[in-house]
C-alpha cells in the first residue's frame, strides 16, 4: 500500500474539521514545491479549504480539470480528469475540498501503481504473474517474486 492510497483512505473517512490537518498531510505525502506549500498555508490560514485543495490538485495535475458537486447527505463531491481522459472519475468525502484531495490522491496512487508495474521484472507490466502450479495471481511488483 502507497503512501498516497493510505492517505487516499484516510481522508475517505475524514471529519470536516480534519480539513486543516490533512491538507498539511497532503502536502507532505506530495512532496509539493515551496510556492505550493505557501499558496495551500496561506489558503489553510484563510479557512478556504477548497481553494486549498485546487492549489494542490493544479500542482500534482498540471493537465487535470475537475469540478464540484453534492452529494444529498449534503457531503462534498468532486470529479478530476486528465486530458484525453474517456470520463471524470467522482469521489465522495466530507467536504468538497476533502473530496478533491482524495481525487488527486488516488490518481497519485495510479500513477505510481502503474509506474511500478511498468518497471516490474516479475510480471513485465502485466499486473499478473503465472505461479508454480499454473495459476495467476496478482503481482506484487517485486515484493514476493517466488510464490
Ligand atoms: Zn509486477
Amino acid at each position: 500500500v502507497s503512501l498516497f492510497e493510505t492517505l487516499e483512505a484516510v481522508i475517505a473517512c475524514a471529519a470536516p474539521t480534519d480539513e486543516p490537518q490533512l491538507l498539511a498531510r497532503a502536502l507532505a505525502t506530495f512532496g509539493a514545491q515551496e510556492a505550493t506549500q505557501r499558496l495551500v498555508a496561506a489558503f489553510v490560514g484563510a479557512g478556504a479549504f477548497a481553494q486549498a485543495a485546487i492549489a494542490l490538485h493544479r500542482a500534482a495535475m498540471p493537465n487535470g480539470g475537475y469540478q464540484f458537486g453534492e452529494v444529498r447527505s449534503g457531503r462534498g463531491l468532486a470529479s478530476i480528469w486528465r486530458r484525453g481522459d474517456a470520463h471524470a472519475l467522482p469521489f465522495e468525502a466530507a467536504t468538497p475540498g476533502l473530496a478533491l484531495l482524495r481525487a488527486t490522491a488516488h490518481q497519485a496512487a495510479r500513477a505510481l501503481e502503474s509506474e511500478t508495474r511498468s518497471r516490474c521484472a516479475h510480471c513485465r507490466g502485466r499486473g499478473w504473474v503465472i505461479t508454480r502450479d499454473g495459476g495467476k495471481r496478482i503481482c506484487a511488483h517485486g515484493e514476493t517474486p517466488c510464490v
